[in-house]
């Protein structure tokens, strides 16, 4: 005998949040999901009237989630939304999420603009895997670096005045973990989500998904009938990301809430560091945490070579083409 959903009472469940014990109907889950989203984002003042917010949009489910929970739930705010898409270039796997993103978009009647990394940085990732000296870098860490350059570049082109992008619940915990284990200290007060103005243009980054499990976005997706891409790239590398994943989903299993709990510490954590960034000391950027580099410093330096915002006197993307192009 199926069990009624707990909201509505009427439906038969579709799902139980293990955390919670609630037992959702379909209808209730994905209305759940929506309000969370919307819960975050006027929590920490994400978007105001008027925003022009460009959507980060990969073609997986996360992005297309958020794309459409922005397009159908915002009213009242009604933001200008426009869809920004990179083609990193790799072949066989970025075609097929391009093409998704583009019927989707054009299916809800949001603009969709692409940028490819041969556009702006002379090379695909399919060139940079081939001469990349690998002890040196690793595939995510380069792919990540260029398409955080990509993104505020073709954002900046748009006149957005907001960058969002789908990183999730599971997404931050992890970020945490990596950024811990790095000592990176100063780093985890800038994932504070106050939304922060940076850039030429007074971008701001936001994460409305913040507070929503990976697992529950799956399940939004497929029931609100989003078609997302399921084949992994041929590049990701096996990094600590993965490490901390499958631990944190073992650890999930056995104490629902657990990763629900870490996130609400973390929070925490990190506002006190954002206020207090002065205790902390100097941290070093390495190659190999450049994947973490998802907010710019608060220091507002400039890069030597390119002038555009850095931690560094040198930013990650010139490093990293200099790596690419020099070996060092
Ligand atoms: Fe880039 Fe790594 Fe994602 Fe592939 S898995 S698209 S290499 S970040
Ligand atoms: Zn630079």
């Amino acid at each position: 005998m199926p069990k009624l959903c707990n909201k509505c009472s009427k439906n038969d469940a579709i799902y139980l949040r293990q955390y919670s014990g609630e037992f959702l109907c379909k209808k209730c889950f994905v209305k759940s999901v929506e309000y969370k989203a919307k819960r975050t984002i006027s929590k920490f003042s994400m978007i105001k009237h008027a925003d022009r917010v460009a959507v980060a949009v990969s073609g997986g489910k996360d992005s297309l989630a958020l794309l459409n929970i922005l397009k159908n739930t915002l009213r009242g705010i009604d933001p200008e939304l426009i869809a920004i898409t990179v083609d990193e270039g790799i072949q066989g796997y970025r075609d097929e999420s391009l093409n998704i993103v583009k019927n989707f978009c054009s299916m809800i009647g949001v603009e969709n603009k692409v940028v490819s990394f041969s556009d702006l940085f002379g090379i695909s990732m399919d060139k940079a895997m081939e001469i990349r000296p690998s002890e040196k870098i690793s595939s995510c860490s380069m792919c990540g670096t260029f398409r955080r350059r990509a993104l505020d570049l073709l954002s900046e082109s748009t006149g957005a005045n907001v960058i969002a992008t789908g990183h999730n619940l599971d997404d931050y915990v992890q970020t945490f973990l990596i950024n811990l284990f790095a000592g990176d200290v100063e780093r985890i007060g800038w994932t504070y989500p106050d939304p922060v103005e940076y850039g030429t243009g007074g971008l701001k980054k936001i994460k409305p998904l913040m507070e929503i499990y990976e697992k529950e976005l799956v399940l939004y997706a497929i029931h609100t009938n989003i078609p997302f891409q399921t084949e992994e790239c041929p590049y990701k590398d096996e990094s600590i990301r993965s490490a901390f994943r499958v631990h944190l989903n073992n650890l999930e299993k056995i104490h629902p809430g657990i990763k629900y709990n870490a996130y609400n510490s973390i929070l925490k954590i990190a506002k006190r560091l954002k206020e207090s960034p002065t205790n902390i000391g100097n941290t070093t950027l390495t190659t190999t945490n450049l994947s973490t580099d998802n907010v710019i410093s608060q220091e507002h330096r400039k890069c030597e070579v390119c002038n555009r915002d850095s931690s560094n006197k040198i930013c990650s993307v010139c490093r990293t083409l200099n790596i690419l192009t020099e070996g060092n």
